[in-house]
């Protein structure tokens, strides 16, 4: 025992106990709206919601001063009865739902019944409705519970006065006008996204701000509310996979912003934030989007309700998955498939992509055939080739970098076949081209990325298609297509590993232990060996061969890391190859000041057509680049 006095401390005062009481009904539906209502947007979002699941047709919504003085929503939907217009307004009170088995499938954007109970309890609220067959509407005060006749078309129309005027806290929080009224109008672009078929409109201080028009064709709306440059800068999403359907537009790499504020997800229609499935979004743009650049997409999954819990969150802007893997597969999947297309397939992105796509149905608006790149006329070849082992790529490195995809190509030695037929098809033979200059224009014209015309300071190829001028990056172009075969031939090969001269021990955490041994097996597919040898100690006995200069235990670390990922695994695997092979594709590709023949210009050119994720190198830059002959005669001030 210590000899030093070892006094009690004193323990702090009790505080005064009170009594439980059960708050009372008026406080209930506050703190609830303390969940549901954060800012006027909020109301928006709710309201919309209920003029949504009443079936309107037009919704409008009238803001002043950025909708903390004043939020109105009119609807011409089926309205309410007068003697429901007051239950309407009671906590747990809905029209939507009656049981569980309701709310494990629920279709309609609500079903706790709480929204409009809270938001009347931090504001004025009125609720305006007539149903079809009653000639007038009636409104309800919220606060004074009066009824009273009113003149109006079917439908409701919900006036929310003053909001946090009893609250005065809450109010604090908000932000300037001009910031809740833009809250207030993404709240509305994220529902007419969802809803092309419907009109809206918003309003602010009597003056129109945002109008969309019921749409007529497949990407009116997504044109309306994001823009036609969204619509050039997308490839179109629409892929099934297992139950999960995803649909939807998605913006090439070089479309990416600083911020993410164009990514829109929807669930059954209803729109979310979803981690899972923007991990799933990132890993597809991975080999084509790097550093911190956001990528733009308006993305619609469909799953069986049964197989997504929408009630995990107050505002339901949060879902749960029964299966989140395959949720992130299908994303992943769908849009990595669309992304890999070579935009030089199609001119103008969307437009060709998209051909065969009908108007009609809203719930068609998507529709169209799938896009995948095995049904494009220019998916390369290579993918579906005899896989390679690694000793064979060396072959690639030490010819001369044009035999890649000169005429007399490395190429058949890469791969026979395949390589061979490729080089028949779409390497114009020399003779061809001074033979038939006709047939060689015409043949131009078929070509995305035209006829070489030129190499310009050794960098850039020039070459002419029916748009225009193309302007290729040579070595960034050569690059892709080096580490695409690369990645095609390797197949399912492990990578190659060697073995530290002193194992690199670590102090690793339980989940890194724990995960390093649950993925032993992936480890060493990737080159790894990575042991416990103590409870909180890892060691590296071996990394991949390529990589053996990397600190291992920073390596061992961020691999792990990755593991823990949803579909980590597989994607820590197919990362590490790729990190490899990007590497290896650099030195292997054509080095500026290269003189080029024209016919390897050329070859370079249908390469490109052919090659899965052409359009950007291995760093996220663009390939290639199209000046059209407007763009031309502007510059030349031709036609004015
Ligand atoms: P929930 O939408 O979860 O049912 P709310 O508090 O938002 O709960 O709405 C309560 C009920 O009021 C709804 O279930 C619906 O019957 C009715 N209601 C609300 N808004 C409208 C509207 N715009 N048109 C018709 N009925 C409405
Ligand atoms: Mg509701």
């Amino acid at each position: 025992m210590s000899a030093l006095p070892s006094p009690t401390p004193a323990r702090p005062a009790r505080p005064a106990r009170s009594a439980i009481k059960a708050l009372p009904d008026e406080l209930v539906s506050q703190i609830a709206a303390g969940e549901v209502v954060e800012r006027p947007a909020s109301v928006v979002r709710e309201l919309v919601d209920n003029a949504l699941d009443a079936g309107a047709s037009q919704i409008i919504v009238r803001l002043a001063a950025g909708g903390v003085r004043s939020i109105v929503v009119e609807d011409d939907g089926g309205g309410i009865a007068p003697a429901e217009l007051a239950l309407a307004l009671q906590r747990h009170a809905t029209s939507k739902i009656a049981s569980l088995v309701d709310l494990e499938s629920v279709a309609t954007m609500g079903f706790r019944g709480e929204a409009l109970a809270a938001i009347a309890s931090v504001s004025e609220m009125a609720l305006l409705s007539r149903t079809e067959g009653v000639t007038q509407g009636t409104r309800l005060d919220a606060r004074t519970g009066e009824l009273g006749p009113v003149a109006r078309g079917v439908g409701t129309s919900v006036e929310v006065r003053e909001l946090f005027f009893s609250t005065p806290a809450r109010r604090k929080f908000l932000k300037t006008d001009a910031t809740e009224l833009a809250h207030c109008i993404e709240a509305v672009r994220r529902h007419a996204l969802a809803r092309p078929e419907v009109g809206f409109a918003v309003w602010h201080e009597g003056k129109l701000v945002e109008q969309w028009r019921p749409a007529t064709g497949p990407d009116d709306r997504v044109r309306a509310v994001l823009g036609e440059t969204f619509i050039d800068a997308s490839v179109r999403i629409d892929a099934q996979a297992g139950p999960v359907t995803v649909r939807g537009l998605a913006g090439v790499p070089d479309a990416a912003r600083a911020r993410a504020d164009q990514q829109y997800v929807y669930v059954n229609g209803r729109f979310v934030r979803d981690r899972l499935i923007a991990h799933g979004v990132r890993a597809a743009y991975e080999d084509v989007l790097h550093g911190q650049r956001q990528p733009v997409y308006v993305l619609f999954i469909d799953i069986d309700p049964k197989r997504v819990d929408v009630n995990v969150h107050p505002t339901k802007i949060e879902v749960r998955f029964r299966d989140g893997r395959e949720v992130h597969q299908a994303v992943r999947h769908a849009i990595d498939a669309a992304l890999a297309l070579p935009r030089s397939a199609s001119a103008s992105g969307v437009a060709t992509v998209s051909a065969g796509v009908h108007g009609g149905a809203p719930a068609a608006a998507w529709g169209g055939a799938p896009v995948r790149a095995d049904q494009s006329p220019w998916a390369t070849p290579l993918g579906r080739q005899q896989p390679l082992s690694l000793r064979d790529l060396s072959v690639l490195f030490v010819q001369e970098p044009r035999a890649a995809w000169g005429p007399s190509a490395a190429a058949t030695t890469v791969a026979d076949d395949g390589a061979a037929s490729m080089v028949a098809q779409t390497v114009p033979p020399a003779q061809a081209t001074s033979a038939a200059d006709d047939a060689e224009s015409q043949a131009a014209e078929a070509w995305p990325l035209g006829r070489a015309l030129a190499q310009l300071a050794g960098v850039y190829v020039l070459a002419e298609n029916r748009h225009g001028l193309v302007i290729v990056d040579m070595h960034a172009a050569h690059e892709r297509i080096v580490y695409e075969q690369l990645k095609a031939s390797l197949g399912g090969e492990a990578i190659a590993s060697q073995p530290l001269l002193i194992p690199a021990t670590f102090s690793a955490t339980p989940t890194e232990i724990a995960t390093a041994q649950a993925e032993a097996a992936t480890l060493q597919a990737l080159g790894i060996d990575v042991a416990p040898i103590s409870p909180n100690t890892l060691a590296v006995r071996a990394q991949p061969a390529a990589l053996i200069d990397a600190d291992p235990a920073a390596l061992a670390r961020s691999v792990l890391a990755e593991l823990q990922q949803p579909g980590g695994a597989t994607r820590a695997v197919q990362r590490a190859r790729d990190d490899l092979l990007a590497t290896m594709a650099c030195h292997g590709a054509v080095r500026a000041n290269r003189r080029l023949t024209i016919e390897e210009m050329n070859a370079l050119l249908r390469d490109m057509e052919r090659t899965e994720r052409s359009d950007q190198c291995n760093h996220g830059r663009p390939t290639w680049r199209q000046v059209s002959m407007k763009e031309l005669d502007t510059l030349f001030l031709r036609g004015r």
